[in-house]
């Protein structure tokens, strides 16, 4: 697997630096994991599509691009219509309804959604996709992605707890996100990791690396690696954007 990342920022894009999206290509398929704010137009520069799309949860940091994408592919590249959307419920009727699109609406021939709940696992190709639950205020997904080669786990957006460790037992990547710095605080925020909880969990799951991603615009993501780094014996990185991965 190859792994693009084409934007990492936490919450929100600043110039250059796009929210959530990272491009996975296996042997058979291009799968988009995330398409948050910057994510359309860095696809667009570099000319390179998905061929299947997964939506880790609702919020606008992680699905937003969904939008010029629609209309991308309604208007300029009918022949790449047909995309399989799978995200947690409620993603895609969130998105349908910001454009006033009914059951009939052509938003529903770019793009062939279905409903996934953590615990199912589907094929893409020749990657098996399996799907945990994320500790978020919103239904939201974690991402096991397994070819015969190799494997990855991108956490989406999460707090501790949940499946995300569970799933990223033993795979060579995890993508893990880091959105703060420092040790956790008693009142911390209970839905998002620290960059030493994550270096705590790539070390529980005996990951072979990890990369640290969703930090926080505001901060420097070599500190983040630093802290994760602390945490796990293994390789760590920043997913910076641009950044080409082989996994
Ligand atoms: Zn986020
Ligand atoms: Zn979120």
């Amino acid at each position: 697997m190859q792994l693009t990342v084409l934007g990492s920022n936490g919450t929100y894009p600043t110039p250059g630096r796009p929210a959530s999206g990272y491009l996975l290509d296996t042997v058979s398929d291009r799968i988009l994991l995330d398409c948050g704010p910057g994510v359309f137009a860095a696809m667009l520069e570099r000319e390179i599509f998905p061929d299947s799309i997964v939506l880790s949860h609702a919020h606008g940091d992680h699905c937003l691009d969904l939008l010029p994408l629609f209309n991308y592919l309604r208007f300029d590249r009918t022949d790449l219509r047909g995309i399989p959307l799978l995200a947690p419920q409620g993603v895609v009727d969130r998105l349908a309804a910001f454009i006033g699109a009914g059951p009939t609406h052509e938003f529903f021939d770019v793009f062939i959604s279905e409903v996934i709940a953590p615990g199912a696992a589907v094929r893409i190709g020749e990657a098996k996709i399996d799907f945990g639950e994320a500790v978020h205020p919103v239904p939201a997904l974690c991402v096991r992605v397994t070819t015969p080669d190799s494997s990855l786990v991108y956490s989406g957006d999460t707090g501790p707890g949940g499946d995300l460790q569970g799933l990223a037992a033993g795979t060579a990547l995890l993508l893990c996100e880091a959105t703060h710095q420092g040790p956790p605080p008693s009142d911390r925020y209970p839905y998002h990791l620290y960059a030493v909880e994550a270096g705590q969990i790539a070390a529980a799951a005996s990951v072979e690396a990890l990369l640290v991603t969703h930090v926080a615009p505001t901060l420097d993501p070599a500190v983040s690696v630093v802290e994760a780094g602390a945490e796990f014996a293994g390789r760590v990185d920043h997913a910076a954007p641009g950044m080409e991965v082989q996994v």
